[in-house]
């Protein structure tokens, strides 16, 4: 079959590699019909990552245990790329009930068992029981995150399809909003949990090198009921999105310092607070502009060795911290109720929308989300 493959630093094309085939009562195959681009794919896909990374490990710039994540030497190519796709299952082993043959679904960008202690914590990410020795158990990045291969695909190996797998439910378009299997469950994570706690609150986000998480949490705070979002970019594509998906987009230019921006922003503070730019002084400042009792997230990869934070301050204000992968399985059914309604539209965060058999010259275009897309096999 055909499977989108990685080759190195701006080299995508298809590559022919074994089907996958059920090995055990409980997997399923599923057909992928939509595939998103995630923000994490522009570290491997644009950068000399390979040569960087244990470089910058050997120059104490960047954390050690960032080699645990995608292997040892890391993300080695050629792999399947890809880890957000809606699909339809195809095959089903015979101890699978919470879906059938035809089912579109989303597959989360992470394997998870549903049955181990992390899984139970509702912690998916970090299930202990995938099969594999790998850090996490993944999609799309090769054998570092245990080989399961790439979602841009036409099969995709589900190994336990009662707990991975989320039917989509009536009146959702899933070329909107493939993004689920990671982007769009881990912007939810941010905002949709801290607007239940504090209903109404403004949000204060950076975005940057997690381009489309920013975008999404601020469209799913303003859903969710925010009087505020704040939004605060350099990339005027990005701070027009955010204008149309309500929330008051804030420039911040590429050598401008981050506490300039103090006159632009509320006074009181935000009782929540996202940093989507990946960068450890927008973070800090985003913690720095928590209001008392308020909850910073951050969403992006921070890599460096020495992180400063402002403790003294989180101590002052109660906050808290909170950074971690996203357990996308756990929070996709949150996300349906919002699209459904169409408070939240992820369609509006698309930038560029091809044909599935185009997919390896737009997977190296730099826009903020690339969706690719071909017609399903069955249109019940
Ligand atoms: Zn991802
Ligand atoms: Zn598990």
């Amino acid at each position: 079959m055909q499977q989108l493959t990685f080759l190195g630093k701006n080299r995508v094309d298809w590559r022919e590699v074994a089907e996958p085939t059920l090995q055990s009562e409980r997997e399923a195959i599923v057909r992928p019909f939509v595939a998103a681009r995630c923000d994490g794919d522009s570290l491997f896909l644009f950068h000399n990552y390979r040569k960087a990374m244990p470089l910058g490990v050997n120059l104490h710039y960047l954390d050690p245990k960032v080699l645990d994540a995608f292997g040892n030497p890391p993300l080695q190519p050629p792999f399947g790329v890809g880890h957000e796709a809606i699909g339809e299952v195809t095959e089903i082993g015979s101890a699978v009930k919470n879906v059938k043959q035809g089912d579109v679904v989303v597959v989360p960008w992470a394997i998870s068992c549903g049955k181990c202690q992390p899984c139970y914590q509702q912690l998916p990410a970090n299930c202990s029981r995938n099969g594999k020795k790998t850090l996490i158990s993944a999609y799309g990045f090769g054998a570092g995150t245990g080989g399961f291969g790439g979602m841009v695909s036409d099969k995709i190996w589900i190994p336990f399809a009662d707990a991975m797998l989320v039917k989509i439910p009536e009146g959702i378009d899933p070329v909107h909003c493939a993004s689920l299997s990671d982007n769009i469950s881990d912007a939810y994570r941010s905002v949709g949990p801290q607007l239940d706690k504090f209903p109404e609150a403004p949000v204060l986000i950076f975005g940057g090198n997690a381009k489309s998480i920013g975008l999404y949490a601020a469209a799913l705070a303003v859903a969710k009921g925010s009087v505020q979002v704040d939004y605060v970019d350099d990339n005027l594509e990005r701070l027009t999105i955010a204008a149309r998906v309500g929330a008051n987009p804030i420039e911040l230019r590429k050598r401008q310092k981050v506490d300039t921006l103090s006159g632009a922003l509320r006074k009181d503070g935000y009782p929540i607070a996202v940093d989507a730019s990946g960068s450890v002084s927008k973070l800090a400042f985003a913690i720095q502009n928590l209001a008392p009792g308020g909850t910073a997230t951050g969403v992006a990869f921070y890599v460096k060795k020495r992180n400063s934070l402002p403790l003294w301050e989180m101590y002052l204000k109660s906050a808290t911290l909170h950074v971690g992968i996203s357990h996308s399985r756990r929070d996709i059914p949150n996300v349906f109720p919002l699209i459904q309604s169409k408070k939240f539209q992820p369609e509006k965060i698309t930038t560029m929308l091809t044909d599935w058999s185009d997919a390896p010259k737009a997977y190296l275009e730099q826009t903020t989300k690339l969706v690719v897309f071909r017609e399903r096999l069955n249109q019940n």
